[in-house]
């Protein structure tokens, strides 16, 4: 590739960021340049389901392969990055489940597309508890892109008026919630626990790849590499800017070279990115760089109850079904003692709960199976993460991926304050589980690994000062001033909202901001 650039900006990965980095900043009218380590979407020759009797391994996978990725089968095997051929470490006793997507489109060709805003509960979180730091911005500074975004990727769902889950610019939901739904919402309003519907994308491919890229395509300003594993940014010598980008074609594994224009938008997801950086060496005088890693922890099935009417298969018409979304209602107003910030839950009405859920074997555990059958009402705990210095990555040398380039190490552990939070909310589910009437069949707090929540945090975060930060109030790097990043690693703090609509408004917003600038010979 040549030393000479025909393109403004070059855009590192095709996800949710790189995709509306190209989305927004395509329609400004720049040139932008896109890599993106993985092959292109290929949907017909992924769309053939093999039995599983085809399957080498008869649908358990290949050993190795996805050791950290509980999503994987061996149906979805490509999927998912191979973790042979991408390695990463941590310490023995605190493993870190590192989910990742390398295709075009990234994660957002599987998301689950819970689509919640940030509040000020979020954006100013030190303001109100002392903890952690506040981000840059507020969320009216947000706010008028998130109102953007959300058209663009369909979101639905019910306008409430909660401070703490700001409204959506949403297609409203008024599907009829079931009769068990309703009973679980009467028993958290009984105890002023807030509920609402599921806020979601619409359609199953709600994604960078059929949302963003075709649009950005349609301009005749984006052009598209695939295939390109990025290995190094260089910097310009007199300019301290970005000035190159050297990528390993990921088939032929053969180096090449790309000059980075007027700007480089890095959003190869957050862990990536800030291995990219710590790689290249740059953009860390703060050394903060790799530090305040965090996440959602997830404690799935919380609380598995039974709705008594349903046993036997006798449940009548509009009994069970349907679900929703209890909104964070802890440390808002009044304090707990026991943990700071707070927690959501997704609940669904339905289903049978699994074998190991039941206190018996054999045949008698088929007749209790059969019993329940169609009566489970279970729900997921989602919490806040505390963003802490300790909870790290950094780059480890003695490991390599299958390009040559060095792995990351990581280090992230819960700590008490999360293990409070997940006590508490099996605790309250619990409650209002038996308030509304519901058998309690089980209920626990074991969180999933680090890392399994797919919501990875942190690491490059946004400050108003270059010391303690990486990236300024637009996601431009305090130390290489023609670089944006705005993918999860920005994060300061995250809530427990699912984090993919922020960083979608994020990267609007500073594209926009980076448009700005060019037009103003600024950078
Ligand atoms: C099963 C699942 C369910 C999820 N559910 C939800 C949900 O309901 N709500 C929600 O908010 N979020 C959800 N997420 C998370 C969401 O998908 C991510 O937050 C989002 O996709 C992150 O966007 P990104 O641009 O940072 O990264 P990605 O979408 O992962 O894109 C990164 C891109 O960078 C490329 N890349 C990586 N390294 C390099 C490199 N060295 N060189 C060049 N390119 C590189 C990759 O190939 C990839 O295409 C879910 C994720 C999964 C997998």
């Amino acid at each position: 590739m040549s030393r000479k650039s025909d393109h403004d900006v070059l855009i590192i990965g095709s996800g949710a960021s790189g995709g509306m980095a190209a989305y927004t900043l395509t329609k400004l009218g720049l040139k932008c340049l896109m890599l993106d380590a993985g092959p292109p979407v290929d949907l017909d020759k992924s769309r053939v389901l093999r039995n599983v009797y085809d399957l080498p391994f008869r649908g358990f996978g290949e050993p190795g392969r996805f050791p950290h990725v509980t999503q994987a089968s061996e149906f979805s095997a490509n999927a998912w990055a191979d973790e042979r051929e991408n390695p990463y470490t941590y310490d023995p006793g605190d493993p870190y489940y590192w989910v990742r997507v390398r295709m075009m489109g990234g994660k957002t060709l599987f998301w689950g597309r819970a689509s919640w805003r940030l509040s000020d509960y979020e954006f100013k979180c030190k303001d109100h508890d002392g903890f952690g730091d506040n981000w840059p911005i507020q969320y009216s500074d947000l706010a008028p892109y998130y109102e953007r975004v959300e058209p663009i990727f369909h979101v639905s769902g019910r306008k409430e008026g909660f401070p703490q889950l700001p409204d959506g610019n949403v297609t409203l939901d008024e599907t009829k919630d079931s009769e068990s739904v309703k009973r679980f919402e009467a028993a958290c309003q009984r105890a002023g626990v807030p509920t609402t519907k599921q806020r979601r994308s619409q359609g199953t491919l709600a994604s960078s790849l059929n949302l963003l890229l075709p649009d950005a395509i349609a301009t005749g300003n984006l052009q598209i590499v695939s295939n390109a594993v990025v290995r190094e940014i260089t910097l310009d010598k007199n300019t301290g800017k970005a000035a190159g980008v050297h990528f390993v074609d990921r088939i032929s594994k053969r180096e090449y070279y790309v000059p980075v224009g007027k700007a480089l938008y890095l959003g190869a997801s957050c862990l990536e990115t800030t291995r990219i950086l710590l790689n290249s060496g740059i953009a860390n005088s703060s050394g903060v760089l790799g530090h305040y890693l965090f996440d959602q922890f997830y404690v799935k099935g919380t609380v598995q109850a039974i709705v008594p009417e349903a046993k036997g298969g006798n449940a009548p018409r509009g009994l069970m079904g349907g679900g929703g979304y209890i909104v964070r209602f802890r440390n808002l107003k009044e304090k707990s003692k026991d943990f700071i910030r707070g927690y959501a839950l997704d609940f669904g009405s339905g289903g049978t709960p699994g074998p190991h859920l039941l206190p018996t074997y054999g045949e008698a555990m088929w007749k209790q199976l059969a019993d329940l059958r169609g009566s489970g009402f279970n729900m997921t705990t989602m919490g806040e993460v505390l963003p802490r210095k300790e909870h790290f990555v950094r780059i480890n040398r003695n490991v390599k991926d299958a390009w040559g380039i060095p792995v990351l190490h990581i280090h992230q552990k819960y700590t008490d304050n999360e293990f409070a939070m997940a006590k508490d909310a099996a605790n309250t589910m619990e409650e209002l589980c038996k308030s509304a009437g519901f058998e309690v069949l089980t209920k626990h707090w074991q969180m999933v690994p680090p890392g399994e929540s797919i919501h990875e945090l942190g690491t490059c975060r946004m400050g108003n000062d270059p010391k303690t930060s990486v990236l300024n109030a637009h996601n431009q790097s305090h130390d290489v001033k023609n670089l944006f990043v705005t993918d999860g690693s920005c994060f300061v703090s995250g809530g427990a909202q699912n984090p993919t609509l922020t960083m979608l408004a994020l990267t609007m917003r500073a594209s926009e901001y980076l448009a700005n600038q060019m037009r103003t010979q600024s950078l």
